[in-house]
């Protein structure tokens, strides 16, 4: 019998999953797939560690109305699928530890009290969130679940980094800047540790351009703060959230254009950023093939944004001795990489432009501080690592470097 960890990553309308055999103190990956489209159309796809699809479903997926409805038909597929297959815990993705979590927890019955009361600060996802927790303790009482949080690395910011400018009253209530992406974050400090120990141990910007997208300043591998805030809307300008944006705005659209606060929070999460200031797409491929000028005052736009915050963050740190990008945009457009690379010219940031093409790992050129990289990221994988050490089985941080080169 195989023994494996399953890991969760739920949204309101998406279930992505990862599945790890455990070999030994390792981790090896066996599939990753996804349910999207529920409630809609769902669609589930699972692939292997080669990345061979096997499996594609649509139909006979009618009843998989919510998250929790996705989990059980992933343990059933497993089930059917890899006989010999033992799931002795379960790796949650949570985006809101709260002020309290600072590292992952094994999950119980006061833990899960506590982190549903943690939803008001993240209404869209943290319900999603959890929902799995209840279907996979409801499906299987007493299997080992662990919750890693998106905040929990980000609360060695110091205070000075962490308060708004509110009465502190509002801070005590919760009203503070968590930050997020922290498991991207750990995941890449633990990779720059093996390609640029120096670096890793020194003062590091991370820039996360995903869907969603953030810069996270870190010195010795701890974080003093991040571009997201309260919640993942601050920072960056994204897919469609609108990152940084005055207060005296939304002020204005609710006083004087009569929108509602469901208007506004919709607005802001979903018809802003490179969607809303192209009015073509949220996606940076399309945007990249694009020549209307929505396209370009977009893409002009994000790489100004992505420059004044690496000034910022190295502001923050003292300076900058390692800048890395990671996830979508970060790992697949050296477009992008190229003109933030050239327009951090005056931190001593110099862009190796084929390395730049060949995705590094190292773009910067040989010999030059600050050293630039990219790195694919791995949520999953860093989720996996931490159950695994949760359930008493790993040692190293870097636990399965080797084997799990996953395919994304
Ligand atoms: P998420 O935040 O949902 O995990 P990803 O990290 O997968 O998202 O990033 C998704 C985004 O990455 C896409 O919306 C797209 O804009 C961008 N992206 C993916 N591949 C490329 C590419 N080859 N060139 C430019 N952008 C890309």
């Amino acid at each position: 019998m195989i023994q494996a960890i399953v890991i969760l990553n739920a949204g309101s309308s998406s279930v992505k999953f990862a599945v790890f055999a455990l070999a030994g103190g390792d981790l090896r990956p066996l599939y990753r797939g996804h349910f999207e489209g529920i409630g809609t159309d769902p669609h589930f796809l699972v692939s292997d560690a080669d990345g061979a699809t096997v499996a594609d479903e649509r139909d006979s997926l009618a009843k998989v109305a919510s998250p929790e409805d996705a989990v059980p038909r992933i343990f059933a597929w497993l089930g059917s699928h890899s006989a010999g297959l033992e799931v002795v815990a379960v790796g949650h993705r949570v985006v809101h530890g709260g002020p309290v979590y600072s590292e992952p927890v094994v999950v119980d019955g006061p833990t899960l009290e506590a982190l549903t009361a943690f939803e008001p600060l993240a209404p869209l996802h943290q319900r999603a969130n959890l929902a799995p927790i209840r279907a996979v303790a409801a499906a299987r009482p007493g299997l080992t679940q662990v919750a890693c949080f998106d905040t929990a690395f980000h609360r060695t910011a110091p205070l000075v980094a962490q308060v708004y400018a509110l009465p502190r009253e509002y801070f005590d209530a919760g009203v503070r800047r968590y930050g997020f992406h922290g498991l991207s974050c750990e995941y890449i400090i633990a990779a720059l540790e093996a390609l640029d120990p120096a670096a890793a141990a020194g003062r590091v910007v991370i820039a996360h351009l995903g869907n969603g997208c953030s810069m996270a300043a870190i010195r010795g591998g701890h974080s003093l703060g991040d571009t997201m805030g309260f919640s993942v809307l601050d920072g960056l300008p994204m897919g469609t959230r609108c990152g940084q944006i005055d207060p005296g705005v939304l002020i204005y659209l609710m006083q004087q254009r009569g929108m509602t606060v469901d208007q506004v929070e919709d607005l802001l999460y979903h018809h802003s950023g490179l969607k809303g200031l192209s009015g073509i797409s949220n996606d940076m491929r399309d945007l990249l093939a694009s020549d209307q000028p929505g396209a370009q005052l977009a893409i002009d736009h994000f790489v100004y944004r992505i420059g004044r915050a690496l000034g910022s963050l190295a502001a923050a740190l003292g300076g900058l001795d390692a800048l890395v990008f990671t996830a979508g945009i970060g790992e697949h457009a050296a477009e992008i990489r190229a003109r933030v690379c050239r327009d951090a010219a005056w931190l001593g940031v110099a862009l190796d432009e084929d390395a730049n093409r060949r995705r590094g790992p190292r773009i910067s050129e040989e010999g030059h501080a600050p050293s630039v990289w990219v790195i694919p990221t791995n949520e999953e994988l860093m989720i996996a690592r931490h159950t695994l050490r949760l359930l008493g089985r790993s040692s190293s941080p870097r636990q399965g470097e080797a084997t799990a080169a996953v395919h994304r």
